[in-house]
């Protein structure tokens, strides 16, 4: 519970126009459970998305609450734009900027393992990109070391460049140790947003169902991303717009489909020996260059919007991290897709050096990177599902 003296102590720096020490730890914390604390009792925005009526649920936001609240918030932006407190009112309300500095906090605290969670502050644009391009030019530098760089002949494979168990020996730890990273860090967040005595394991186990399906449609559809009326969320201006959502999806889905592809290409290996790559109309094929296309669209969309992003929403110290991860999702489905199109040609080669590589460093900086926001959101949002199908312990009347 926010104690008196800290909000006397914050009255008075607020009146005297000291400014707060945003470095402090958890200072960031601090600041949304005081926004928290005007906004429950204005309560104007409670139908824009789940955080409000989350919100009202509380009294009091000590920082598991608030790390909880933090990621159910999707930055839409709607309650900046119709608050009547935000800046330059002297309240200062600004909910979405100041959830987004929490939201890059959890995900440093709860990396695992520890030591690497302040690669968060610093997984920008040139730490992604330098990831990648060393990779490629370590396989460039091997082909060419081999004499294989160029002019291979015509209908060399894939596994004629490099060897299948290379490539498997390569890939397999990086994408195990990812998953387990990832796993293991939306384990500890879990942890600290349920205590166990909230309430009792048998209540959660009657609503567990329900509550996985509808918060799962909830990530998938990017429900809150509607702005609380179905017409969109802001960017740039007052203006409700829907792209960041589209853009979104195309992301989403065509990082799936790529993900697809992969995983039937491996059935066709081991279940069927085909040996990649594969021609048009293979299930690969189509669900990679759907996949692809979708996700080429999708990350550059989010680029542009990204640049054109309301100074005021979220967290500009974020965007180098924002940006590195669109960009290796970018360059990881353009340097596929090329390498499609140069299958036959002398370029192959080098080609599938720069997509190797631009996949590896996305999956070693995937636990570290933007990608660990929508596996936290959705823990947010199955947490959120579960706590609305039960009865308030404010014990105030009906919601
Ligand atoms: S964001 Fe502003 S308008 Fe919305 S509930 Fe909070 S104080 Fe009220
Ligand atoms: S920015 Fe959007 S999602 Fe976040 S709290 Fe405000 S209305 Fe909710």
């Amino acid at each position: 519970m926010l104690q008196l003296d800290r909000l006397t102590r914050e009255a008075l720096a607020l009146a005297n126009g000291e400014p707060a020490d945003g470095s402090a730890p958890g200072a960031a914390e601090a600041e949304v459970a005081r926004q928290l604390q005007i906004c429950n009792a204005c309560r104007y925005c409670e139908g824009f998305c789940a955080v409000f009526p989350a919100m009202t649920r509380r009294l009091s936001f000590p920082q598991a609450d608030v790390h909880y609240l933090a990621n159910l918030c999707h930055n839409c932006g709607a309650c900046l734009h119709a608050c009547q407190y935000a800046p330059p009112h002297e309240f200062a309300v600004n909910v979405p900027q100041a959830m987004a500095k929490v939201r890059l906090q959890t995900y440093t605290d709860f990396a695992w393992p520890p030591a690497l969670g302040r690669l968060y502050q610093r997984n920008g644009l040139t730490l992604a990109l330098a990831a990648a391009l060393a990779l490629s030019f370590f396989m460039l530098f091997t082909l060419w070391l081999k004499g294989t760089l160029w002019n291979v002949p015509p209908q060399t494979g894939f596994y004629g460049i490099f060897p299948h168990n290379l490539l498997v020996s390569l890939f397999a730890p990086i994408f195990l140790l990812a998953v387990l990273a990832l796993a293991l860090g939306v384990r500890r967040f879990w942890r600290e947003v349920t205590p166990g005595h909230d309430y009792a394991a048998p209540a959660i186990a009657a609503v567990r169902v329900g509550a996985t399906a509808e918060a799962t449609q909830d990530a998938l559809r990017l429900t809150y991303l509607d702005g609380g009326h179905g017409e969109g969320c802001h960017n740039e201006d007052d203006a409700w717009t829907k792209q960041r959502r589209v853009m979104h999806h195309l992301t989403f889905y065509g990082f799936l489909l790529c993900f697809a592809a992969t995983g039937v290409a491996t059935l066709y290996h081991y279940l069927f020996g085909w040996v990649a790559p594969y021609d048009l109309p293979s299930l690969p094929k189509l669900l990679g260059a759907v996949g692809g296309a979708s996700l080429c669209i999708g990350t550059a969309g989010l680029y542009r919007l990204n640049l054109r992003r309301h100074p005021r929403h979220g967290d500009a110290a974020q965007k180098p991290m924002d940006r590195g991860f669109i960009a290796l999702l970018f360059f990881t489905s353009l340097t596929g897709l090329g390498l499609w199109a140069a299958r036959g040609s002398a370029a192959m080669p080098t080609l599938l050096a720069l997509h190797l590589g631009f996949v590896m460093a996305f999956f070693l900086t995937l636990p570290y990177g933007k990608f660990a926001h929508g596996i936290f959101r959705s823990a947010a949002l199955l947490k959120w599902a579960i706590e609305k199908r039960l009865p308030s312990q404010l014990k105030l009347g009906d919601d």
